[in-house]
């Protein structure tokens, strides 16, 4: 396809989809080309499926009895796969155009210190096919790929450089996966795949700068910007969990000392838990664990702090006043529309208030409530991400197909 009737088709995609239904006229005045282009591209854009009628309006005067036929997306056109991949979990899952998930699983990664990063992708795409069979999804029926992984990612190429917890070396996932799965795939880092799936699918109002902040085994966050994701010039923008906050702390998995993953982090609750988990020092935890440190978890760790266990909430205090400095850095640094905190983390009320109380005097707005909310996304979709990114590149970026 001309690039031009490609640019022309983007722009018509999403002036519909900022707008909802629309007539070929009212869309002509929009994306600013004349009635007989919008025309010829919208017909053509019907017999490929891709936008169809939806029904009719009656316009000014009803004595005329003119009507407008309105034009949609089709939404269910075609599908796109999303997968996630971390330390810990890989999810999948597969959606129409509007994000509306029809199918999807999750495993536990099992990736041990021996296999090859290689094999390891090729099992997940043997899992999606597994899924497409599984669900009746046609592989046709898929339009692309997008792909959320932890660590630096280099977008362009598809290229993750190193995927903390699972490899270092650079690996071409995009080449892998499309060998495997014969679709086109797009890779982008996992944080910043969730930051495109939130203001696309969740954000109530129209959000074009914004902080998406992600606490888990990792922290990390995403900068979009002009409703683009925000790179740098090395890629490694919105590295928040590896800014310093003690100079002579611990040294970190980046190769640095005292990042904010070294206080702040999963990891590193767990570990600030386990060197005073005692009878004497924590008496909730310890019952509740019935003694045994293998089997703290965050949430009991929660559990107890909230419930009176002095010494549990002290190192949660920490934690929420590490992740406030870090964040209002950030705020001062890039001045967003609002800030979107997505983990389980923050879904316990009663650290969001703490980190919120703390927060409050490091950044002086009006509206803090509104300033500073908790992600819409659902924490345990997180396949969302690169659902996201595939329909932008896969169908809107392309005006609808390849
Ligand atoms: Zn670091």
């Amino acid at each position: 396809m001309a690039l031009i009737k490609q640019e022309n088709r983007a722009s018509i995609l999403e002036a519909l989809k900022n707008n909802g239904t629309m007539s070929r006229k009212d869309i002509a005045s929009i994306v600013q080309l004349t009635p007989a282009a919008v025309t010829i591209l919208v017909n053509d854009m019907i017999k490929d499926g891709i936008i169809k009628e939806a029904g009719e309006l009656e316009e000014g005067d009803k004595r005329v009895g003119r009507k407008k036929i309105l034009i949609d997306i089709n939404y269910n056109y075609k599908y796109v796969l999303g997968i996630n991949i971390e330390a810990e979990q890989i999810n999948i899952g597969v959606s129409n155009i509007s994000g509306d998930i029809i199918a999807e699983t999750s495993w536990a990664t099992d990736m041990d210190s021996e296999m090859k990063p290689e094999v390891f992708l090729k099992e997940i795409a043997d899992k999606c096919v597994n899924l497409f069979w599984k669900e009746n999804i046609l592989k046709e029926s898929i339009l692309g790929v997008g792909v959320g992984i932890v660590g630096l990612v280099d977008n362009n190429t598809g290229v993750s450089k190193h995927a903390y917890g699972l490899w270092r070396q650079s690996v071409h996932v995009k080449g892998i996966l499309e060998n495997a799965l014969e679709i086109p795939v797009v890779v982008d880092n996992n944080v910043r795949a969730l930051a495109v799936a939130e203001m696309d699918y969740k954000s109530e109002q129209d959000i074009s700068d914004m902080l998406f902040v992600k606490h888990g085994p990792g922290i990390g966050s995403a900068m979009i910007v002009g409703k683009k994701i925000h790179y740098g010039a090395n890629n490694k923008a919105g590295e928040i969990g590896h800014a310093i906050m003690n100079l002579e702390g611990e040294l970190c998995k980046c190769g640095k000392r005292g990042c904010l993953e070294t206080v702040a982090s999963k990891q590193a609750i767990l570990k600030n838990i386990k060197a005073i988990f005692s009878m004497k020092e924590t008496p909730l935890l310890y019952s509740k664990c019935n003694g045994s440190a293998d089997d703290i978890s965050l949430d009991k760790v929660f559990e107890a702090a909230f419930s009176g266990g002095d010494r549990e909430r002290k190192i949660l205090r920490q934690v929420a006043v590490n992740m406030a400095m870090a964040i209002s850095n950030a705020v001062s640094l890039y001045d967003p529309q609002q800030v979107i905190l997505y983990g389980k983390t923050f879904w316990y009320e009663q650290f969001l208030n703490e980190f919120k109380c703390i927060i409050k005097e490091m950044i002086l707005v009006e509206d803090l409530d509104g300033f500073i909310t908790i992600s819409k996304l659902n924490y345990k979709e997180n396949y969302i991400g690169g659902i996201a990114l595939a329909i932008r590149k896969f169908f809107f970026d392309v005006g609808g197909t390849l």
